[in-house]
């Protein structure tokens, strides 16, 4: 079966609701905060979890950009920053 997540993000909303998915969000940014400390204070060999909580993010990160309507922005803003950051390395490595 073919997922659109485009879709699914909105019927997410749609079904559960926006407050309750918004929570969400900052559960799951908590779950893969918790995964990179116990990775890289505690060296733990956790690379499943991370790998599930980078999964769970992304998703709540599809609803979040749905719900206030912002994928276009968000898409806009990164693509400046990405950017910046090349520059910002550019530099740094002339500097070396
Ligand atoms: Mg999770």
């Amino acid at each position: 079966m073919e997922v659109n997540p485009d879709e699914l993000y909105h019927r997410t909303l749609r079904v559960w609701g926006k407050e309750p998915q918004m929570l969400q969000v900052i559960e799951e940014m908590s779950e893969l905060t918790k995964e990179i400390l116990k990775n890289v204070n505690r060296k733990k060999d956790n690379i499943k979890e991370l790998i599930e909580e980078t999964a769970d993010v992304e998703i709540m990160l599809g609803q979040l950009k749905v719900c206030y309507d912002i994928e276009k922005q968000v898409e806009s803003y990164k693509a400046d920053k990405l950017k910046t950051i090349q520059q910002r390395l550019d530099d740094w490595e002339k500097k070396k």
